[in-house]
Parts: C-alpha cells; structure tokens; sequence
C-alpha cells in the first residue's frame, strides 16, 4: 500500500461534522458587517514579500521568523503567504485607487499563514475576518468600530465571556521622544534582559516591554510610559475615544503595555480578550495606521481596523455550547421498484423548486435499509415511493421527528405536506 499523505502540522482540515459551526459563524458575520456598512474585498493570498516587510515592520515575530515566504522559481521574485489582511488590503486600495474622493469601509475574510508552534488557538493556517475603515480621522469611527465587536459578541453570545483593553500609541514624533527616553531606560537594565530583548533594545524597545516572560514584568511595569509623552492633540484623540464608549455603555480596561506586534499602528489601539482559552487569550486586535497608506505608495490617508482570529472565536462558542447542532435536510426520499427512480427524481426536483431540502436514496437497497438511513440523516420526513405510489400518483408521507401517523398524499400536495412537519 501506498504511504498516507498527511495534512501539513498545523494547518487543518474543516471535516462535515464541524464545517457547519463556521457557515453559523460566517453567516453571522456577513449579516453583522453589512449592519456596519462594510463591502467585502478579497485579494489574492501570495503576495510580494516587501509588501510585508515594509507594513509589518522589520523587527516584528511576524517578519522575523512567522512568514512562509519563498522564491518565485521563473523569475526569482519572493512571495510570501499572507501572514494578515491589511497589507493586502491596502495594496489593493492604492493599486486600485479606492480612496480617490471617498471613504471606505472594506472587510475580508479568509485563510492566513504563520509559522508559528501550533497548539490551541495557534495554528500554522488560520483564519481572520478584519475589516479597514479608511480615510476617516476619527476619533467616532475608532469607537464604532469598538461599538461594532461589542455588538458581535453580543449577537454570539459571548458579551460576558471577552474583556475589552484599549490603548493610545501616539503619534510618531511622540512614539520616537518616547522610544529615547524607553532606549535609555532599558540600558540600564540589560543585564536582566533576555535573548529576544537584547536584540530589540535598540531596533523595537516597545516590543521588549510587550514581553511574556514573568522575570522582566517589573522591570517592564517601571518604564517610561508613552502616556507621559502624549501631546495635546493625541490626548484630545484618545479622550474623545474613551468617552465615546463610555456614551455607548461599553466597559474597557486601559492597558499601557498594550502595544501591538505590529510596526504599523498609531493613536487607537485595542484587543478583546478572554481568560476562556488559556494562554491563546486575544480574539479580535486592532487599531488605527495613519500612517500606512502612504508607507505602501498612497496618497496620505488615515485608517483603522482589526483583525479577528476565527478559530479562537469558534473555540470560545463551542466551550460555552453556543454552536448549533448540525443542519439536515427537510425531506429522505425512499424509492424502490419499476418506474419509482424517475418518479422520486422529479418528485426531489419540484420539493426543492418548493423550497424544501432532499436527499434522494441512491441505488437499490431493502425499504428496510433505506429507512434506517432516512432517520440517520436528520431528516424531518420520509417520502416513501414503491411501484403502487407510482401507479397511483401518490407518496407516503412518514413524520421522522414528530410523533404522528404516516399519511399518503397526492404528489401534487406533498411539498405543501412537508411544510406542516418542518420545524
Ligand atoms: P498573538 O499574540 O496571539 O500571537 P498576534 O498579535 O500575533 O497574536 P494579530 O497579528 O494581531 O495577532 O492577529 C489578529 C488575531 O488573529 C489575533 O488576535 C488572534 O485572534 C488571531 N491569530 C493570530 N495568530 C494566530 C495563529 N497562529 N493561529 C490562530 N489565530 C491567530
Ligand atoms: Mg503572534
């Protein structure tokens, strides 16, 4: 025998009993974002590699060591699979010139690529719903957006279950008086610093403040704060921000240490966690770019948006048993005998155009077996269909979900029949 092939670690299969939970999910979500006022883009997954190294940023985890880049082998460009949405994104709205004498507010939803050590809630292909309000200075469409996840949450189930932390980073002349006095600040203390610290101490001191690890919390928790460096328009942006949310009833924790792993971010930054899946906490992560537009060729443009791990969300619902129980189909057609195929194919035929849902048995088996299947797939009726129902015109209707007597009806009112047993 052959040897198995397998899936790639870390990048997963989407198997029947499951993949309904994500049609659930993304069904929501369409409905949730064109609530907002959001179209949808979709860009290609390969991209050029500098299209993230010059969004992400040189010195983050994504660039560093996350991305599945690799050389084009028929001319030699390097590509790379994308790694998050907005770079592409935003490629496309300068390419395309989206901006030109307008706003937009553009969500995309799809697969993702990080080499990153997969385990739960961190995978190696994974998924993201972001969206990018674009052209707007805010700070009303940071809180909207704020307003929006609330809402999301809440259409899920999950209102109680995520803690909204925000954040303010500034502007770029305030994040660079900052970064000196955090560079200064962090000399002081490079004996206690780790790997990942030392090497960030000069090129991404914000990162190294971003820190996990339990032994550099209180050197971290000591630095200088951005907060202190903030001057009075970037104060003015985050103040009328909070009290937005504040209007719109939301509760958020403020989090200076909240920077991002991302280069691009400016002003408004935000993340929903939960305390629910372990040490994979963020669900959905944000946060305004004013700056990125035109870093990628554009005319300048402000921007802000989030990114949404659809995974994580997914386990979140199914540890809280919010996800619904598997759809089957209305109507199980059981035909056997002279004439019955033909006879149940258009009888499966005028269902459907009626609005009902059928499976149609394949193939010759017992009334006996293909009754057994009939109630194994859900269904909430059986159609029985022998040489007599053919005969006669008929079809015998069989109730499997409802406590009632079967009944033989006329095909022309059977679609009408089944309706009266559809939940
Ligand atoms: P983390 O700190 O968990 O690595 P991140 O800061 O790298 O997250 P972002 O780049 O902000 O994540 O991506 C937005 C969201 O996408 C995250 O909040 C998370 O929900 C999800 N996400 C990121 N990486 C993964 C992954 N490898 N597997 C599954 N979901 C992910
Ligand atoms: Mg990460």
């Amino acid at each position: 025998m052959a040897q198995k092939l397998q899936a790639i670690r870390g990048m997963n299969d989407v198997l029947p009993a499951e993949s309904h939970q994500w049609e659930y999910f993304e069904n929501t979500l369409r409905g949730w974002l064109a609530d907002y006022g959001y179209q949808n883009i979709r860009t290609p997954i390969v991209e050029s590699t500098p299209l993230f190294v010059r969004s992400i940023g040189e010195v983050t985890d994504i660039v560093e060591k996350e991305m599945y880049s690799f050389t084009d082998s028929l001319n030699g460009d390097s590509l790379t699979l994308r790694p998050e949405g907005t770079a592409g994104t935003l490629r496309a709205v300068v390419e395309h010139n989206l901006l030109y004498n307008t706003t937009q507010k553009l969500w995309y939803m799809g697969p993702m690529f990080r080499h990153e050590r997969p385990q739960k809630g961190r995978y190696r292909q994974f998924h993201q719903i972001g969206v990018e309000a674009l052209g707007m200075n805010g700070p009303d469409i940071d809180a909207e957006i704020i307003a929006m996840t609330a809402e999301l949450w809440r259409r899920l189930g999950l209102a109680d279950s995520v803690q909204l932390e925000i954040n303010t980073l500034g502007n770029k002349e305030e994040r660079a008086a900052h970064r000196e006095a955090l560079i200064a600040y962090l000399e002081q203390h490079v004996a206690i610093l780790d790997e990942d610290g030392k090497r960030r101490l000069y090129s991404n001191p914000l990162r190294v403040l971003d820190t996990k690890n339990p032994a550099l919390q209180e050197m971290a928790n000591a630095a200088p704060r951005l907060s202190d460096y903030l001057g009075d328009a970037s104060r003015a942006h985050y103040e009328g921000w909070k009290a937005l949310i504040d209007a719109l009833g939301i509760p958020y924790v403020e989090n200076p240490r909240l920077v991002r792993g991302l280069d691009y971010y400016n002003q408004s930054v935000f993340e929903w966690v939960t305390t629910e899946l372990g040490a994979q906490g963020t669900v959905c992560a944000g946060g305004r770019y004013d700056g990125l537009i035109e870093q990628l060729g554009g005319k300048p443009a402000p921007g802000i948006g989030f990114g949404m791990g659809m995974e994580r969300v997914l386990l979140l619902l199914a540890e809280k048993g919010l996800l619904p129980a598997r759809r089957s189909v209305d109507v199980f057609i059981v035909n056997q005998g002279q004439g019955a195929t033909a006879y149940a194919m258009q009888l499966a035929q005028s269902l459907r155009m009626a609005g009902h849902s059928v499976i149609q048995h394949m193939g010759d088996a017992s009334f006996k077996s293909q009754m057994k299947k009939a109630d194994g797939s859900g269904a909430a009726v059986a159609l029985i269909i022998g040489e007599n129902e053919v005969a006669t015109a008929q079809v015998v209707i069989k109730p499997l979900r409802a406590d009632a007597a079967q009944e033989t009806v006329a095909a022309a009112d059977v679609a009408a029949a089944v309706s009266r047993f559809k939940s």
